[in-house]
């Protein structure tokens, strides 16, 4: 057995992307999630630093849910000697090696495109810009390539799914189990518990993502496990969302406005979990008569593929979908909703004129298809472009969503006439009152809240939260800094 277990935070420690964080403990090591820090150029090239543990002596790895900004950089442990098992939910196994391979894909896309001078232009003109976002577009230095196709297969083939609630043994003394985290499909809070010497075993709970309190797709969480020390996203908080209620009303007044004009629906969204939300939405739009005969393209394979899999895990999904995909149903699918699987087809439905509902990346409009979408019809009074959750910095995304008058996509200068529709509340994140009830449903209360996954200001409000009402200590790590439990 041995010693009381510590936690460092090698990524994600007053920041919202690059999760990784060490459990330590006499009986053994566990890494919990490797993600991609994400944002300007010069925040991507700390994904090609070797990480400051030491790889092989890592037991596993556990993945809590397959966003890239918590897995990855999972393509990398190979190299670094890492020979343990990568353990996930069965959903997120399934959906991890196309995210490492579409990851390693798009690595070697970025590189040619800067060493052939081709990578996409996409940024406000109108008004200047601002520093953020000429520190996105100032690249001086190629893109950094972590890791290729067949380091991702190597990784992938060490995937080894485990059931929610279903303990796993990892060594004498140090086990793990999966527990629902509502955020995507497949997500999970991790459970680890460590014996230690002279006591009773100790137990952390690293909560990942965690998503709202009633999601609109998938099942309610059930409660948290009692643990002693719990590691929690911060996100969301300082931020306090109002009813959702409010988006499906704001995106019935879009669906509206196109069928009477005629004009075209740009839903700039991500493939896994976000894509998803909206689809689901639109279905139950659709229900309702609101989606007008509109014919509906997920412009994006990974997004088709994870669609796709809701069907096949209907446990995991909210009751009325349960009931549906076992009646025969898929309930992300209806007849006027078109897969495409190429950019050719891409390309086809941007030049076929009409309404139409379009969803397509990247989310935050700074690559992908949405660009030459966004081209086709920014400048057309009838399109709608409906901006969900929160645009990041810098990107186009963000220009778009504060009025931006003038773009730039690629060498067209572009007037922006389309409607912009702003859903901020289109979270797949727990907001500040969220995180807070999570963490009052931890019986009996923890010793330690963890705090990682948010900016400093968003931790340090929820921290203080968090210290007023529960008996616990509030640790606030940056990175690399060790805690001890
Ligand atoms: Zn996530």
């Amino acid at each position: 057995m041995g010693s009381a277990p510590s936690i460092t935070l090698f990524g994600a420690a007053g920041e919202v992307t690059g999760s990784c964080t060490l459990v330590e403990c006499g009986a053994g090591r566990v890494l919990v999630d490797f993600g991609l820090f994400q944002g300007s150029p010069a925040e991507e090239w700390r994904n090609a630093d070797a990480p400051p543990f030491d790889a092989p002596s890592l037991d596993a790895v556990v993945v809590t849910h397959a966003h890239v900004d918590h897995c990855g950089r999972l393509g990398m442990l190979p190299r670094l000697g890492f020979r343990g098992a990568v353990i996930a939910t069965e959903a997120t196994a399934r959906l991890l090696p196309r995210v490492l391979r579409g990851s390693a894909s798009l690595q070697a896309t970025r590189l040619t495109e800067f060493e052939t001078g081709t990578m996409p232009i996409a940024r406000v003109i109108d008004p200047e810009p601002n520093s953020a976002a000429i520190e996105r577009l100032t690249r001086r230095r190629s893109p950094p390539v972590i890791y290729d196709h067949r380091e991702a297969e190597a990784i992938s083939s060490r995937i080894e799914p485990l059931a929610y609630d279903a303990w796993r043994s990892i060594r004498p003394g140090l086990r793990v189990r999966l527990h629902d985290a509502s955020h995507i499909l497949g997500s999970a809070s991790v459970e680890i518990e460590c014996a230690v010497n002279g006591g009773a075993a100790r137990r952390i709970l690293c909560s990942g993502d965690l998503g709202p309190s009633t999601p609109s797709l998938l099942r309610v969480r059930a409660s948290p496990p009692a643990v002693d020390v719990v590691i929690m996203e911060s996100t969301n908080g300082a931020k306090r969302f109002g009813a959702p209620a409010e988006i499906d009303h704001a995106l019935g007044e879009v669906l509206d406005r196109a069928a009477s004009r005629g004009g075209r629906v740009l839903m700039p969204t991500f493939s896994l979990g976000r894509a998803q939300n909206l689809l689901h939405r639109l279905a139950r739009l659709r229900a309702n008569g609101r989606l007008h005969g509109l014919p509906v393209y997920l412009d994006s394979p990974m997004a088709v593929f994870a669609s796709e899999l809701h069907a096949r895990y209907p446990e995991l999904l909210n009751e009325s979908l349960r009931e549906s995909v076992l009646r025969g149903d898929d309930p992300l699918q209806f007849p006027e909703l078109h897969p495409l699987h190429s950019r050719r087809q891409s390309l086809k439905v941007e030049r076929r004129r009409g309404a139409a509902i379009i969803l397509a990346g990247s989310g935050f409009c700074d690559a992908g298809p949405i660009l030459h979408h966004l081209a086709g019809a920014i400048e057309e009074p009838t399109t709608e472009v409906v901006l969900a959750g929160h645009q990041i910095d810098g990107t186009l995304g963000h220009g778009l969503a504060a009025d931006a008058k003038r773009i730039q996509i690629g060498n067209a200068i572009l007037e922006v006439r389309a409607t912009r529709t702003k859903l901020e509340l289109l979270s797949g994140h727990a907001d500040q009152s969220e995180l807070l009830a999570w963490a009052r449903s931890l019986r009996p209360s923890p010793t330690m809240f963890v705090l990682n996954h948010g900016t400093q200001r968003a931790r340090a409000v929820i921290a203080e939260l968090l210290s007023a009402e529960a008996n616990a200590s509030v640790r606030l790590p940056m990175p690399a800094e060790t805690v001890a439990t």
